[in-house]
């Protein structure tokens, strides 16, 4: 049987399909079997405007504005109870474009209706505080506003998660969004969109725009009446989105790359320990911001470890990514999947120690999926290049340490800030070393684990400001200082005290 034509998508503006303005499309391909499934538009600036001028006329016009908290908690949980029902179709998708395990991405799916229950719970709580003052006879009280419109910019690994980490606190506290996915993953969130707009949400609450990040990702981070940009991907695009927003000092919420250390002790269960660091490293093919990509093992144990993690690593199934007997699937890319095969070159002429994998997969039947062996470099160094720059694959770099001081000094020794594992049965030494770590997250005795409601973000250049946990409004409101006069009025108009 023929495959079908490629389904043809348009921009999602004002709560409907709308045809761009230039006839600039893009691809999207099946990174297993390289099938071309679906076209999207390149927007335009044109197009991005058009979104952009829909969410300001929502922000501000219409039945948008006069929704209650309350009103905007029912919207939140009824987009939530949609995604529930829609979970397997919202997984099938994503799977067709970034090629992770069906597994993992339904998991996400039947995940998200927990942060929107979670958000729409924020949306209710309080947000201002009445403030003691230094005068007599005055009131003086603070509101948080939403902010306006958000630019909400998502990659391509966990596309329908991470819009939801931005789009629950930005609709509970009040905001419109202009969402642009990842030109590797923009169908989903078409999809996503469009359930969530016959769950009620008003016409230009939510608009998608598709597209490179060049033209139409910088078109909306440059766009005068786009108040914030919450942007997650890689650092060099986060920073350049920093400099653009520094012009008309939008606010940003950054989530970018990390190298994070997994540092195991000597004094570790150690199954438990490699279980860690396969989950950490290999876990969605490695293509995960928090990825434990720098194995710190301690002397004692290096070669057991460096061993088991290399033996493991062999053993694990590359495959289908629909087959529930998979253990990993695809790079999300072909431009990926080079990046990862320049690195594990990149590595082997620094000096590092192939253990295991280095090289593409081949998969029975799937003759052109992107895919590639589970890779461990031992004896790598802190300052070869596989150490210090982010991979965003299945690529292990098991680095050596003496002590504890030795460990820290090795975990800090990089530009990222995202995240860290530590991996020891001394409590006292946990939470020390924990203390040190100059990451946003650290797990002790496990890994790569988040939730909606604990903070997530970096320290360094892994980003600025946190999602999710109890403070993620405020990333989307503004803080108003109101003082009201209880006594006399203004007496005196130049003794203001008076
Ligand atoms: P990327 O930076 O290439 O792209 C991310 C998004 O930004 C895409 O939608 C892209 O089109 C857009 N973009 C690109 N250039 C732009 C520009 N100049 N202006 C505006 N938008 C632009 O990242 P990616 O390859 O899609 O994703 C992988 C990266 O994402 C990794 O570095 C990973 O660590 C990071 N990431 C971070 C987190 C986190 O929470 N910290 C989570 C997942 C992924």
């Amino acid at each position: 049987m023929s495959n079908p034509l490629p389904r043809h998508y348009g921009l999602f503006i004002d709560n409907e399909f709308v045809e761009p303005a230039g006839d600039d499309l893009l691809d999207v391909d099946n990174p297993a079997t390289g099938e071309v499934w679906a076209r999207v538009p390149d927007a335009s600036a044109e197009d991005v405007d058009r979104a952009v001028r829909s969410a300001r006329r929502a922000f501000s016009e219409g039945d948008w504005p006069g929704y209650r908290a309350a009103d905007r908690a029912k919207l939140l949980i009824r987009i939530g109870e949609a995604v529930a029902e829609h979970a397997e179709e919202l997984a099938d998708l994503q799977v067709r474009e970034n090629g992770k395990l069906h597994r993992e991405m339904y998991g996400q799916a039947k995940l998200m209706p927990e942060y929107f229950n979670y958000y729409a719970g924020l949306a209710q709580q309080p947000l201002g505080h009445t403030n003691p003052l230094h005068l007599s006879d005055m009131i003086n009280y603070t509101v948080r506003e939403p902010l306006g419109v958000v630019a909400a910019i998502t990659p391509w690994n966990s596309p329908l998660l991470l819009l939801a980490w931005k789009l629950g606190p930005a609709l509970a506290a009040g905001c419109t969004v202009v969402a642009k996915p990842s030109e590797v993953t923009p169908v989903s969130t078409l999809r996503f969109a469009e359930i969530a707009a016959g769950c009620g949400l008003p016409p230009g609450v939510l608009n998608v725009v598709t597209g490179l990040g060049q033209p139409s990702g910088a078109a909306l981070t440059g766009h005068p009446d786009v108040d914030k940009i919450a942007f997650t991907g890689s650092t060099a695009t986060g920073q350049a989105i920093a400099s653009v927003a520094g012009r008309t000092l939008k606010r940003v919420s950054l989530e970018l790359g990390g190298k994070s250390p997994n540092i195991v002790f000597e004094d570790a269960d150690l199954d438990s320990a490699v279980n860690g660091l396969v989950a950490g490293i290999f876990g969605a093919s490695g293509q995960t911001c928090m990825a434990g990509s720098r194995i710190l093992v301690q002397d004692g144990v290096y070669d057991r470890v460096v061993d088991e993690l290399a033996r493991r690593a062999e053993a694990i199934v590359v495959g289908d990514p629909t087959d529930a007997a998979s253990q990993m699937g695809t790079i999300a890319s072909r431009a990926q999947l080079e990046k990862v095969l320049h690195y594990i070159q990149v590595a082997k002429d620094d000096g590092a120690r192939l253990a295991a994998g280095g090289e593409p997969a081949t998969v029975p039947g799937l003759p052109n999926g992107l895919f590639v062996r589970p890779t461990v470099f031992a004896d790598v160094t802190n300052d070869m290049k596989i150490a210090r720059e982010e991979v965003f694959g299945p690529i292990a770099s098991v680095l050596r340490f003496d002590s504890e001081d030795d460990a820290v000094r090795i975990a800090n020794d990089t530009e990222f800030g995202l995240a860290a594992g530590v991996w020891t049965q001394n409590v006292q030494r946990a939470h020390r070393v924990s203390g040190r770590l100059r990451a946003g997250t650290v797990w002790i005795n496990n890994y790569r684990k988040s939730g909606y409601s604990t903070p997530f973000g970096g320290y360094k250049q892994s980003g600025i400001g946190r999602e999710n946990g109890p403070d993620a409004l405020r990333e989307y409101t503004e803080e108003k200082s109101v003082w009201v006069d209880t006594g006399q009025g203004v007496k005196d108009p130049f003794n203001p005290r008076a």
